[in-house]
């Protein structure tokens, strides 16, 4: 029998908002446990929450960014369970009427462009932290996290394999971060992901039971858990097995997915209307203030850079995956206005850097007006391309200009025709079976020859002139 995957998304996701959904603490990550709390967060009797515009409106925003419906009227629920990271023993969240809903992702995957359903994007809040130290029979409680405000994305089941999931989250986090409504850290957990999947006979209209995994954090871990449960999954029913609905944790280390619980229904919630929080119409004015508002999205930011600029399909892709690498090229343009020459140090030269340092393009700390400067020195002939590589990295390092680098370091570049002759001449003499070879025929042999020139000026020839020279002395001497 052939199995075709079903997979469906939940994304949580921290909105970055200083302080926290209902009340005033901060949200600042990494501070001493239980200093961010009060009486709200901890749902100490008789606090109220208010909620922060902010985060509203960020909800907002990522939800019209997602093409979302939103709601006419905005309404919180209590979702009801104990556990000790809740001190509440309830989670404001959202049931019935979501803030939107409706709305669509499209996800380009293996060339091909797919629109991923939106089902809801509503708003809720994290709960606590629970820390157990290795040593002791204690667990410990963090209630800074209590009360952070919370998005949560639903997609339909419309995903059909673990890469397209992969890449529909990529798509997500690209577009949250150009809207600046969240740092979508997952190692922070400011972005978290519980994946659905179902197997089911190819061809079949009816859903499989899906189950529920959860504990990945990163989109390689959900691409390898979602990989790994297909199989499982058709194992078992290969072996006469049924599939029953529950929630199963992921285990990176040992690339298995363990049962957790037979999951419970929504029912079991028992959810109902946040007494506490009036329901209330959002302003119009104020959607469409933030519709105006609206940065140019990864997609259309996308599509521009392949017609303004004529870039090819990977490197507008790369350059516009953040707004951050998207808008240091644009100020590179305006200084230097070559984008293919600008496209190919940011995806190469720096791109390595960057992945070596771990750092963003802006932490690099070479600003668009340096970079332009030294593309310029490659043009002026004052250095070329391998020493310009050279510099950078020295750029890198001093902070300096390409000018100061270049002239304290002596790498000005060799054009004087008389002392490359010099260099040249004397590379040939020491070079006599080359030569033999070249003018019977080898073409090889001319690589090395100017391979040996280089090396004698330290890289620091210009490779146009030594070329030009080189082929007139060789021509010299076979004719
Ligand atoms: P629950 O009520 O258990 O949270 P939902 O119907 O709300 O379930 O769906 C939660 C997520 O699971 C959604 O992203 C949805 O697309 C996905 N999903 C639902 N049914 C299936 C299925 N049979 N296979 C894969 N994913 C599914
Ligand atoms: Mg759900
Ligand atoms: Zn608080």
């Amino acid at each position: 029998m052939k199995y075709e995957t079903v997979i469906g998304l939940e994304v949580h996701l921290h909105l970055a908002t200083d302080s926290k959904a209902f009340c005033g603490c901060s949200t600042e990550f990494g501070q001493r446990p239980n200093s961010q709390s009060c009486p709200v967060c901890m749902g100490l009797p008789g606090s109220l929450p208010v909620l922060n515009e902010k985060a509203f409106q960020y909800a907002i925003k990522a939800a019209l960014a997602l093409n979302c419906k939103i709601q006419d009227l905005v309404k919180f629920d209590r979702k009801n369970y104990y556990y000790p990271d809740l001190p509440k023993n309830f989670q404001i969240s959202q049931y019935d009427m979501p803030l939107s809903y409706d709305g669509f992702l499209e996800v380009a995957s293996k060339e091909r462009r797919k629109k991923i359903r939106i089902r809801r994007v509503h708003m809720e809040e994290d709960a606590g932290k629970l820390v157990h130290p290795e040593k002791g029979f204690n667990s410990l409680v963090d209630y800074n996290r209590s009360g952070i405000p919370l998005l949560e994305i639903v997609t339909e089941p419309d995903l059909s394999s673990p890469q397209e999931a992969y890449d529909y989250l990529t798509a997500l986090k690209a577009i949250l971060k150009y809207l600046k409504v969240s740092d979508c850290d997952m190692e922070k957990g400011s972005l978290r992901c519980d994946a659905n999947i179902s197997v089911r006979e190819e061809g079949s209209s009816k859903l499989g039971a899906k189950v529920e995994l959860k504990n990945m954090n990163s989109f390689k871990g959900v691409r390898d858990a979602l990989d790994y449960e297909i199989d499982r999954q058709i194992n078992f029913l290969e072996e006469g097995g049924k599939i029953t609905q529950e929630t199963r944790l992921w285990d990176a280390e040992n690339g298995v997915t363990i049962s957790m619980r037979y999951k419970e229904e929504s029912e079991d919630y028992r959810y109902f209307p946040e007494p506490d929080l009036v329901p209330f119409i959002p302003d119009k004015k104020l959607i469409d203030g933030i519709n105006e508002g609206m940065p140019e999205l990864p997609q259309a930011r996308l599509n521009r850079f392949l017609k303004e600029y004529g870039l090819s399909e990977y490197d507008a892709s790369h350059l516009t995956s953040e707004a951050q690498t998207a808008d240091y090229f644009e100020e590179c343009v305006k200084f230097y206005p070559n984008p293919k020459a600008i496209s190919n140090w940011i995806t190469g030269d720096i791109a390595s850097h960057l992945n070596l340092k771990n750092l963003t393009i802006r932490e690099l700390g070479v600003s668009p007006e340096k970079i332009a400067s030294l593309l310029k020195m490659i043009d002026d002939g004052a250095i070329n391309g391998k020493i310009a590589k050279e510099v950078l990295e020295e750029m890198i390092v001093t902070g300096i200009s390409p000018q100061e680098i270049v002239k304290l370091k002596g790498l000005t570049q060799i054009s004087d025709v008389l002392e490359l002759e010099r260099i040249i001449e004397e590379v040939l003499k020491k070079n006599a079976k080359s030569v033999e070879d070249y003018i019977g025929g080898k073409k090889n042999a001319f690589m090395h020859l100017v391979g040996q020139v280089m090396r004698q000026t330290k890289g620091k020839a210009s490779p146009a002139v030594v070329n030009e020279i080189l082929k007139k002395r060789l021509k010299d001497r076979s004719s």
